[in-house]
């Protein structure tokens, strides 16, 4: 056993959550894995892939006795899991999440807290459309980033704990503010997927072009849109509502440079096109030598087969 971890206890064994614990279990970073999940066919399912030592609907006798909680359940449940947990923490137990947004997490779960269970957020960058705990693999975080946001005055030995897991995951860590964390991630993650739920929209909602033909013709660019646009409701609704002010922030720029674009093709100003389609291209092969993603073609994705695990969320 490596990381220090005695007992694990993860809530909410989704993707993320069952991911922890495949992980957990593949590369030996905890002897025992708790897990618990409100929902009583998530739990049988945990038990039925032998996914954890102890699978439980009940918070309270899950996190007893924990080192490391995780709460990997949706960013607006965070809270009351928060409250449910917190007077059945073991003195000392570290607390920790993997939600997509940062500091309403940390405003959510921190007053719950007594001084000994000190809060650090984490949020692995890594992710996949589906949910649910058969969905998740031992290996989606291998080369993916893991930001934490812990508090200046956060206990250093608990910042370490929470580090060494997901460095035994086989995640990259790297530590910023939540305040910074909530605007590179409205950037890089959370505008794009708005961009995609929308784009997705609209053409569903297009009355001359036949829902047929849209899925037909979905080969040149939209397609890559849909898969984003299938992403869990829940999950990104909580992320817009939390993230709200990075998100607006962010959008309003969107809208600024896209006005700029509309105005270049109906000027016919090519040059301008030409000149940003030459430094984003220049970014999608940064992206690429980071070994972010792959150069293949059509994202290396075999026609039919799974998507590979891409940065989300
Ligand atoms: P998921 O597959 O939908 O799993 C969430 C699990 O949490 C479900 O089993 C859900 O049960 C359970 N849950 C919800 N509310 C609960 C509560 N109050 N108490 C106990 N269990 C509860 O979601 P996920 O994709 O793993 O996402 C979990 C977290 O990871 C989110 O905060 C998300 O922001 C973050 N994240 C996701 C990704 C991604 O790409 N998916 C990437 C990075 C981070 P029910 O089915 O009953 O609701």
């Amino acid at each position: 056993m490596t990381g220090g971890v005695d007992r694990l206890a993860i809530v909410g064994l989704g993707l993320i959550g069952s991911s922890i614990a495949r992980g957990a279990r593949t590369y030996e970073l905890a002897r025992e894995i708790v897990a618990i999940d409100r929902d009583a066919g998530v739990i049988e399912r945990v038990r039925a892939l032998g996914l954890a030592e102890t699978a439980t609907c009940d918070p309270a006798e899950g996190v007893a006795g924990a080192d490391l909680v995780i709460l990997c359940v949706p960013v607006g449940a965070v809270g009351t899991v928060a409250a449910e947990i917190a007077p059945h923490l073991k003195p000392g137990a570290v607390v920790s999440d993997v939600g997509s947004v940062k500091a309403a997490v940390v405003a959510a779960v921190t007053p719950h807290l007594s001084e000994t269970n000190v809060f650090v957020p984490a949020h692995p960058v890594a992710g996949t459309e589906y949910s649910g705990p058969d969905s998740g693999f031992a290996t989606l975080f291998t080369n993916r980033w893991c930001i934490l946001t812990p508090a200046e005055d956060a206990d250093p030995a608990a910042v370490e704990r929470v580090q060494a897991l997901w460095q035994g995951l086989g995640a990259i860590v790297e530590t910023m503010t939540p305040e910074h964390h909530d605007l590179v991630l409205a950037i890089t993650s959370h505008v794009p997927h708005l961009i995609a739920y929308n784009i997705v929209g609209t053409a569903a909602d297009l009355e001359e072009v036949t829902q047929s033909e849209v899925i037909k013709f979905s080969a040149g660019g939209f397609r890559d849109f849909t898969r984003i646009a299938a992403s869990d409701p829940t999950m990104w609704r909580d992320i817009f509502l939390t993230n709200r002010e990075a998100v607006l922030e962010v959008l309003g720029r969107f809208n600024e440079d896209l006005s700029a674009l509309s105005r270049a093709i109906r000027w016919g100003d090519g040059e301008a096109l030409h000149d940003l389609f030459t430094r984003t291209r220049a970014i999608r092969r940064g992206i690429v030598a980071m070994g972010q993603e792959t150069a293949e073609p059509d994202f290396g994705r075999a026609r039919g087969a799974t998507p590979p695990a891409s940065d989300r969320a």
